[in-house]
């Protein structure tokens, strides 16, 4: 297998914002998931976390920034913008990121890890199949999992999912 690409520290300032917001959701009753748009530049331009507590299961943080590029950046910007998260976007957040033309995404947890996370602590699969960006989505530019912030996810994830056991 190939190594990754190695993240830069600039990177991983990004996905430690999204490991905040994650843990903004997770206090607010959510899915510990957040997730930064960042421009050419690497400038900030947006920011969500995971919204699904109230009843919609599309409120996915990807999703929302794919949807926010849509309506507020010009298509041929798009591809130079970068999209970090916590956890890799799933099929559904893939594809919105892909269709709305926006570029690279680097992400601290990927969807096999989660999966395998989620797994050993019983929590059922979701009705969505796990697939890999590059499944969904191959010409898009991907990097992570983040090791560096390994640990602090997985713990994250631990917390959401005894919650999850116990109500
Ligand atoms: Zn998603």
């Amino acid at each position: 297998m190939d190594e990754p690409p190695a993240l830069t520290s600039q990177d991983l300032t990004h996905l430690r914002r999204c490991l905040d917001l994650a843990r903004e959701a997770f206090a607010d009753g959510d899915e510990p998931f957040g997730s930064v748009l960042v421009d050419p530049h690497g400038a900030v331009l947006h920011e969500d976390r995971n919204r699904t507590a109230g009843g919609d299961q599309t409120r996915h943080p990807e999703l929302e920034l794919a949807r926010w590029a849509a309506a507020r950046l010009a298509p041929e910007v798009r591809p130079d913008c970068t999209v970090y998260t916590s956890g890799e976007h799933c099929p559904m957040c893939a594809a919105g990121h892909a269709w709305v033309g926006l570029g690279r995404i680097v992400y601290a947890g990927s969807t096999a890890q989660l999966t395998e996370w989620r797994h050993g602590w019983g929590l059922s699969p979701g009705p969505v199949a796990p697939l890999p960006i590059n499944a969904v989505a191959p010409g898009l530019p991907v990097a992570g999992p983040a090791h560096e912030l390994a640990e602090e996810l997985q713990e994250l994830h631990r917390q959401y999912a005894d919650r999850a056991a116990s109500s």
